[in-house]
């Protein structure tokens, strides 16, 4: 038997060959367009803070405000000490924000996934997800025990036929979870919402949507693609972060009141975790309470500098961008790392995404536009991408 450490040293080894190796950088200033790194500042293209709130004046006075109020820990359980009124305070704004009956708070988007998912769906029930859903979303469903059936991206196709077979495997005993993203998170492509409801309501599916990349830029009251195409009724989990747009740090579910008090009861990583700290729930209430009045006109802002972006990676495109999100696909994960490094070198970041996060050989960089970008940040984008296109063996 080999030992432990020098399997793990040998498994690095192997990941820094394959250029997949990954390393921490610290960042020594606020998050923000600009972020101060080594004594040296950069235009931020890598944040999801898309609606600049991590760092604004009103939602840090909500954090410490939370802090002066209710202390710097919850202290226990949401079930046993720790539900703050600072917590049904955001849940009761979360899920008007929603417009939904309820909504419940988890610590993290991934504990939100991964305690939600297996206490709906068991053996002998089906879990339907799309390709590219994120790794919290999968976690969740293996967690499950459930049938786990993957359709290729948006395939409407594909899913139908899965859902035909689903629908005879779990007979009237076993329900089928049918789960996808508005906005996918490296691709930043939308989920066709409208056709999945249609589908999901033919099977008597229920549909999961995360709306970690959509909400905060969507819809009237800007909660989301599913309130912008008129879906709310028709989605029986919205899933959502308090981390990206809103500035803060957290996950929720928003549904009936059935289904949040059925994950009261149920959901393993709600009931055996301490309660959100309340720097980051009085956070995330500043940033709604935020939202209500200014979102409109910052929505309009990054819009338009991601507008200004999409016409700069295709000159020819009319289309409005469907998200903050650029994909830039390079395909080679050396190639991927070593266009990364460009960018830095000319004090613009611009992460080199891989595996795992996408697939193997699918490296890309992904570039997102925030609030606090400027027309002049995004110009500085155009020589490095174009060296890179020119050298490119197409
Ligand atoms: C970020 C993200 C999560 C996880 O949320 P955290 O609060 O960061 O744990 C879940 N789903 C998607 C699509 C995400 O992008």
């Amino acid at each position: 038997m080999k030992p432990l450490s020098q399997e793990l040293f040998a498994r690095l080894e192997k990941q820094r060959a394959d250029h997949l190796y990954r390393q921490l950088r610290s960042v020594d200033s606020a998050q923000g367009a600009r972020i101060e790194m080594n004594r040296r500042e950069f235009i931020n293209f890598s944040s999801n803070d898309y609606l600049g709130l991590a760092n604004h004046e009103a939602v840090k006075e909500g954090a410490l405000q939370a802090v002066r109020d209710y202390g710097a820990g919850s202290g226990a359980s949401r079930l046993i000490c720790g539900s703050l009124k600072l917590h049904h305070l955001l849940e009761e704004q979360l899920a008007a924000f929603k417009g939904v009956e309820a909504a419940l708070c988890f610590s993290t988007g991934y504990a939100t996934a991964l305690g939600t998912i297996p206490c709906l769906m068991a053996s002998g029930d089906v879990i339907v997800v799309d390709k590219l859903v994120h790794a919290s979303l999968l976690d969740g469903a293996r967690l499950s025990g459930a049938k786990l059936r993957v359709f290729q991206h948006n395939d409407l196709g594909e899913l139908e036929t899965i859902l035909q077979w689903a629908d005879k495997t779990v007979g009237s005993e076993g329900n089928i979870l049918l789960i996808t993203e508005s906005v996918f998170s490296m691709d930043g492509d939308q989920a066709p919402l409208r056709e999945l409801v249609a589908l999901k309501e033919r099977y008597g599916a229920w549909l999961m949507v995360d709306e970690a990349h959509s909400a905060g830029l969507f819809g009237q009251r800007g909660s989301g693609l599913i309130e912008e195409l008129g879906l709310v009724n028709q989605v029986e989990i919205q899933m959502g972060t308090l981390g990206k747009s809103l500035g803060s740090a957290g996950g929720y579910i928003a549904g009936s009141r059935t289904l949040v008090d059925y994950l009261i009861n149920r959901a393993r990583s709600f009931i055996f975790s301490t309660a959100p700290n309340p720097a980051s729930s009085g956070a995330a209430l500043a940033a709604l309470k935020l939202l209500e009045k200014e979102g409109a006109e910052r929505r309009q802002v990054v819009w338009s500098l991601a507008q200004e972006l999409r016409r700069m990676l295709l000159p020819l495109s009319k289309e409005s961008p469907a998200s903050l999100i650029h994909p830039y696909l390079v395909g080679d994960e050396q190639q991927a790392l070593c266009l990364s490094k460009t960018f830095l070198e000319a004090g613009l970041m611009v992460p080199a995404i891989r595996y795992p996060t996408v697939r193997k050989g699918q490296a890309r960089l992904r570039i997102t536009v925030t609030h606090g970008h400027t027309i002049k940040d995004i110009e500085c984008l155009r020589s490095p991408l174009q060296s890179f296109s020119k050298d490119r063996i197409q």
